[in-house]
């Protein structure tokens, strides 16, 4: 591991400030960071520890909904009452993340912001332009099974590992920041995370030294949400495929797609258009498709999915 300098700040304006220096990173759980950093994947210089501040509550707001600070752990997310009862998709597709002892280190903003688990960004004797820009993409000739089909780029085919980010999406979050000059923004969960195009490292909105305080999730939506994985073996893998869906009473249906796409993928003229067709959703969904020929078989298992999702649901 490369040296660094580290600190503990105990307000999130001093956080803000101190990571706004070229090199530096924010650390919450670890559990991403501290792998990239022993592969010397991630080499910061400055480490910003931000265990400290008062982010990890989960509170209720004015206009209804909740706001999750960005400190709240997967395993308090996902037992939270007001979210099982309310944001079922979101606790189904936490406890489908990871392991038990992940999940009660996990925080909220580090699991929407951990990295690609394409095998050739973990090894630095393959070019990979996520983690050296300009290198090449050892995967898109390479051993492709677990990467994208839509949204890719020719630099880059990885997919966003995230089952929470999945739920986030269908459910039409927003993440709260403050940056290093102490002005704030909340940005909608569709345009947080960015498609590779020709700078894949560069992978949300976030500036340098910007800071995640808050997930906000909107008042409830109700309907059946279900959030099925699909994966090699039935625990402690990251999805294949995954689909968070919200089928409301009236007939209508929000539909997001993990395991396939740089961001969870979702289309809401589809939704609009086929909400009582798995079939035609699903077509409707992965018409811009490009899978490689090593995952070219996610399209049916998109498919089958979808379909299979939405006729749990409705039944
Ligand atoms: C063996 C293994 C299996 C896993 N399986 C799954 C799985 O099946 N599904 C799944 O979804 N995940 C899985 N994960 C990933 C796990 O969910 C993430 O590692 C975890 O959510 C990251 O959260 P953290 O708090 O530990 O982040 P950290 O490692 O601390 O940080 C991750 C990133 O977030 C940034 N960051 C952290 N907090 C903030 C903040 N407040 N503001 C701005 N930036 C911030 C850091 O700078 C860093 O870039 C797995 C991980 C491991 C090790
Ligand atoms: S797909 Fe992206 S992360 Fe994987 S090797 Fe290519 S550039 Fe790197």
């Amino acid at each position: 591991m490369k040296p660094f300098t580290y600190e503990r700040p105990a307000t999130t304006a001093e956080a803000a400030q101190a990571a706004a220096r070229p090199g530096a990173r924010f650390i919450a759980g670890g559990t991403n960071l501290l792998d990239l950093m022993k592969l010397q994947i991630e080499t910061p210089l400055h480490l910003v520890d931000v265990n400290r501040l008062a982010l990890d509550t989960i509170e209720e707001r004015p206009e209804g909904g909740l706001r999750i600070g960005a400190l709240v752990r997967n395993t308090d997310l996902a037992a939270d009452s007001r979210v099982r009862r309310d944001y079922a998709v979101l606790t189904r597709a936490l406890v489908a993340g990871a392991s038990g002892q992940l999940r009660n280190k996990a925080t909220t903003a580090g699991n929407l912001l951990q990295r690609t688990r394409c095998p050739y960004f973990y090894d630095t004797d393959q070019p990979c332009n996520k983690r050296e820009p300009g290198s090449g993409c050892a995967a898109i000739k390479g051993f492709s099974r677990h990467n994208a089909i839509l949204g890719s780029s020719e630099a880059c085919i990885a997919t966003n590992p995230s089952d929470m980010a999945v739920a986030m999406r269908v459910l039409d979050a927003e993440i709260e920041t403050v940056k290093p000059d102490g002005s704030t923004r909340i940005i909608p969960i569709a345009d947080f995370h960015r498609l590779p195009g020709d700078t894949p490292h560069i992978e949300t909105v976030l500036e340098q030294g910007e800071l995640i305080t808050a997930v906000l999730l909107p008042p409830p939506v109700g309907g059946t949400q279900v959030y099925r994985k699909v994966r090699d073996r039935a625990s402690y893998a990251f999805a294949l495929v995954s689909v968070a869906a919200i089928l409301k009473p009236d007939g209508t249906a929000r539909v997001a797609l993990g395991g396939v796409a740089h961001k969870p993928w979702r289309v809401e003229a589809a939704e609009e258009s086929f909400a009582d067709d798995g079939a035609r959703l699903a077509e409707a969904l992965l018409a811009d498709a490009h899978p490689t020929p090593d995952n070219a078989f996610k399209l049916p298992l998109v498919h089958r999915s979808l379909v299979s999702v939405m006729q749990e649901g409705r039944a």
